[in-house]
């Protein structure tokens, strides 16, 4: 068993491992990341799949992601814009697939009134939340404990609006059931993209993508670590006390002064802490779960929507493909449609056997783009359900009543053990911008720490 000593060690080489692992170097500090798996990135996975380049994991850049933003121009990478001209497609409850441009979709003059109201009620609500701190809202309780489609139904009986308006946090962003976590945690998630009309805004939420795929934000910052990361090394023991941690992988033993976790928290229970975690962790971790949605990528011998006038962007309540967008890549001659498919939609989806599987979500494309979408060159579904150190996508959140009860010890560190992952944001929840958040803040406060408690020896 080979020993090695450092300043802090990192457990987890994601966006937000990499970023605090870099920000201690630059501090000063020696480190060791950590990693379980074979490749660095986590949940920012780009890979060649048939010839086809795939982002399998995250993808897009928003404009109020300053962090990661940041990080991209410092890294050296170029960005470019989503494909979106041309009309987006809407598909009812009548099962008709309706054309559209603007913001607003096709439906009747009451519903898109009520939508309005809702939307504007509920910017309203996420004005007053600040994303970092949504447990110290005076309703924090109250809106903690009404589920977010209760609360709904509450404002209106107009079901198309209720759905529509719950599909934006719900099925497409924290990718639970609307039943299964509330108002709050609802509002956090529109919160942490600046407003409830920013994360139903496409063009805002899925603005950019990185050139050569943004899995090159985790390798650049992994480059620069050099062998301070470790690769197939997952933690299994962590023992941890005043005079610092020692983690123990399969063949390796790492001692510091100060560790940080940097993975998703349904994961922390796979490591035998000694002692044990105190029992606010121990409860409070478990009311945190993974949502769960496939991402499906279908290739074409070419962009075919765009001939017939369509922008790719499409999204439908009603249907098994709930959102899907033109994803060609830069410069790529063949087109690239990407669609997701949640919850409750994905459970129904893996009973079924593969070929099954592809056929109803080729047809529900179809409903968007015509037949031509079920001619894929290349098909491939993202399933992080099946990856042991995810467990799911996109993040977890708090079951009903967890976010207010629990969430201001979220990012509370336990003696020398620090936390950092984009499940545990404020601005940028969920995505890539709250890791890298994270991962500078859980590094500043060590740097904090450190300088307070004085010198010590470190190094190897
Ligand atoms: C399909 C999908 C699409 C997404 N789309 C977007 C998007 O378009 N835009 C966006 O901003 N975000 C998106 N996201 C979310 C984004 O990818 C994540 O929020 C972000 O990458 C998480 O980074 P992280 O460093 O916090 O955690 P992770 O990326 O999960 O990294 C944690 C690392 O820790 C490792 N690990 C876990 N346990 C151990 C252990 N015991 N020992 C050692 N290592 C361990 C894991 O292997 C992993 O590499 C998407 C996610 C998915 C899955």
């Amino acid at each position: 068993m080979a020993e090695i000593t450092r300043d802090v060690l990192i457990i987890g080489a994601g966006a937000a491992g990499l970023t605090a692992a870099n920000d201690l170097r630059k501090a000063g500090l020696s480190v060791a990341v950590l990693e379980a798996r074979d490749r660095v990135g986590g949940r920012l996975w780009t890979d060649v799949i048939e010839g086809a380049m795939l982002e399998i994991g995250g993808q897009w850049v928003s404009p109020d992601q300053d962090a990661l933003k940041d990080a991209i121009e410092e890294l050296g990478l170029e960005t470019y814009s989503r494909f979106r001209e041309g009309e987006s497609v809407y598909v009812g409850p009548d099962g008709q697939s309706h054309r559209f441009t603007g913001e607003m979709f096709p439906v009747a003059p009451a519903t898109e009134a009520v939508i309005a109201e809702i939307t504007e009620r509920l910017d309203a609500m996420v004005a007053e939340i600040d994303p970092d701190r949504p447990w110290a809202h005076p309703k924090a309780e109250e809106w903690d404990t009404v589920t977010w489609d209760a609360w709904l139904r509450q404002q209106t009986d107009d079901d198309e609006a209720v759905r529509n308006l719950a599909f934006a946090t719900g099925t497409a962003m924290l990718t639970k059931p609307t039943h299964s976590f509330s108002l709050l945690q609802s509002l956090l998630m529109a919160s942490s993209a600046g407003s409830y009309s920013n994360l139903v805004d496409a063009d805002f939420i899925l603005d950019k993508r990185v050139v050569g795929g943004l899995q090159q934000v985790p390798l650049r910052l992994a480059e620069r670590l050099g062998d301070d990361v470790l690769l197939n090394q997952p933690v299994r023991s962590l023992e941890w006390g005043a005079n610092g941690v020692t983690a123990t992988t399969d063949d390796l033993t790492v001692s510091a002064r100060y560790a940080i976790l940097a993975h998703a928290p349904v994961l922390y229970s796979r490591i035998s802490f000694v002692p044990p975690l105190p029992r606010r962790q121990h409860q409070m971790h478990q009311h945190l779960s993974m949502g769960f949605v496939i991402k499906v990528h279908a290739v074409y011998e070419t962009p075919f929507w765009r001939e017939q006038g369509l922008s790719g962007t499409a999204f439908s309540p009603y249907e098994l493909v709930h959102e899907a967008y033109d994803n060609t890549n830069h410069g790529d001659e063949r087109g690239t449609l990407v669609g997701f498919v949640s919850d409750a939609n994905a459970d129904g989806v893996f009973e079924l056997s593969a070929e099954e599987r592809k056929e109803r979500i080729l047809e529900s494309l179809s409903h968007y783009y015509g037949d031509g979408a079920k001619n894929t060159v290349v098909y491939y579904e993202s399933d992080w359900g099946s990856e042991e150190w995810t467990r799911g996508a996109y993040a977890a959140s708090f079951d009903m009543g967890g976010l207010h009860r629990y969430g201001a010890d979220l990012r509370t560190p336990v003696g020398p053990i620090h936390f950092a992952c984009s499940d545990l944001a404020g601005a940028g929840y969920q995505h890539v911008d709250g890791a890298i958040r994270m991962g500078h803040l859980a590094a500043a406060n060590i740097v904090d720490a450190i300088r307070d408690a004085g010198p010590t020896e470190g190094g190897d």
